[in-house]
């Protein structure tokens, strides 16, 4: 995006503050446009005046073209579980943030019977780990044609549609591509690949069917050369494969081309290649090494481009030991360093307490809480937790900070109703917050202990403590 401020975007703007747009005023909507939760067409007004006046219409081109991000959004798939790739518009997360996670798609061939592919589907689907508070998912599945049997993968891309998740084509040849295109390309699926030597029935395939496809060179020249052709020829979806080579100086070109590629497109040098990047962790299936090998070396892989501007991955191992430390890795890189991870704030019942059982008070930072929570269920403690909006920011910082408060915490009290649930009136704080036990206890006429530094103590500190011996 080329515009940083509001102001600047405020000027393209109608500026009657009428909210049709849902925010009160012009300006609103401008800062949003910065933070991308809405586009300039979401203003009826503009696009309305557009349709009628020239002048306007060039207006809302210019302001569409300068709110833009650097590199090109595509989308996999359609409706809710459609998936967004690139859309980037910075090289390091802390100038801003990234915005769409790297997409992972987990293979399926066509030569597996249909069981085999509806295990492999089914553990795409139902791969779920809780992390931090959220759920972390698969995206989609590529279909590999590897019998080059047109009427087989036609079958097969049915098939594996069935399940409802974004997906990939993987042929290169054009008459496979047509009869799965010709089955599924309403789903909007992403097809891979437009090489040297299949791009002219390729371009038709995409300019029919009016899908996004991949354009494949390990040349940068002649993939730059691919993505112009297609781009003039009318397709406006494209992802780039400067194609990853597993190990070795092959690995160490693949990720000198990405890097180049990417730096290109953000820092405005060539608008040609400002595309999403595609990588192939599953080449590591193709080293001669043994099973668990390969998948380490795919993790590797895929590691190091999450981290280094992968927008979509094609990837096999379905192992969890394999998966785990990906979706992990992405999941942090991909957070917003702008806004600290945090939970509702408000009381939560560990282990089904009884009215005799203590009350313990953290903040709402989600890192905090996960850990206070499952050491506490984990331990086995029945009790009350007290979750205290600290704006996500953990016990330390906050006391220092003046988010974690006295007075907050008797709002909290209050709020929660916490009186009425327990029959006693102690409340134990982190050894973080030692410094507030006079206050709170000031504030709210409760009799404030000060528990351990770290929560994974509050079991042993608990069999010291409580209940506690004046009650
Ligand atoms: S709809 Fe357009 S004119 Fe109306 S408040 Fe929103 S941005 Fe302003």
């Amino acid at each position: 995006m080329k515009v940083k401020s509001p102001l600047e975007i405020y000027r393209y703007l109608p500026q009657t503050n009428c909210g049709e747009c849902g925010y009160d005023t012009c300006m609103s909507f401008a800062a949003q446009i910065i933070e991308r939760t809405v586009k300039p067409t979401d203003c009826p007004p503009l696009v309305k005046e557009a349709e009628k006046n020239p002048k306007v219409k060039k207006k809302l081109e210019e302001l569409i073209e300068i709110t833009s991000p650097e590199v090109k959004e595509v989308i996999i798939g359609k409706g809710d579980k459609a998936v967004k790739i690139g859309g980037e518009d910075v090289l390091h997360r802390h100038e801003l943030t990234f915005f769409n996670p790297t997409a992972l798609f987990y293979d399926v061939w066509d030569t597996l019977d249909d069981k085999e592919i509806d295990e492999r589907c089914s553990k795409v689907v139902e791969y779920r780990k809780f992390y931090v508070g959220e759920f972390l998912t698969l995206d989609g599945i590529a279909v590999r044609c590897t019998s080059n049997d047109p009427k087989r993968f036609r079958e097969v891309v049915k098939r594996v549609a069935g399940y409802g998740k974004p997906m990939i084509l993987v042929s290169l040849n054009p008459e496979c591509m047509r009869a799965a295109l010709e089955e599924v390309a309403e789903e909007r699926p992403l097809i891979y690949a437009a090489t040297e030597d299949n791009w002219r029935e390729f371009l038709e395939l995409a300019l029919e069917f009016k899908v996004p496809v991949v354009v494949r060179s390990k040349d940068l020249n002649k993939l730059k050369s691919l993505a112009v052709t297609f781009k003039e020829a009318g397709v406006e979806d494209i992802v780039l494969d400067p194609v990853t080579e597993p190990v070795g100086e092959g690995l160490k070109g693949t990720f000198e081309r990405v890097i180049q590629l990417r730096r290109t497109a953000i820092l405005g040098e060539d608008k040609d290649v400002a595309y999403p990047i595609m990588i192939t962790p599953i080449a590591a299936w193709a080293l001669e090494a043994d099973e668990v090998s390969k998948a380490y070396w795919e993790t590797v892989i895929a590691s190091i481009f999450i981290v280094k501007y992968g927008d979509v991955m094609i990837l096999h191992c379905l192992e969890p030991y394999a998966i785990m430390p990906i979706v992990t890795l992405r999941y942090n890189i991909y957070t917003d360093p702008r806004t600290p991870v945090q939970v509702e704030p408000g009381l939560r019942e560990i282990n089904n307490p009884s009215p005799d059982d203590p009350v313990f008070i953290t903040t709402n930072f989600a890192l905090t809480y996960y850990t206070v929570e499952s050491d506490l269920t984990s331990g086995n403690i029945k009790g009350w937790l007290l979750v205290l909006d600290t704006e996500g920011l953990g016990v330390e910082v906050s006391v220092a900070g003046g988010q974690f408060t006295a007075a907050k915490v008797k709002d909290l009290i209050k709020e929660t109703k916490i009186e009425e649930k327990v029959n006693h009136r102690y409340l134990i704080i982190p050894g973080l917050a030692a410094r507030l036990q006079g206050a709170i206890e000031d504030e709210t006429g409760w009799k404030v202990l000060v528990g351990p530094m770290d929560s994974g103590r509050i079991k042993g500190w608990l069999e010291q403590h409580w209940p506690p011996k004046e009650k």
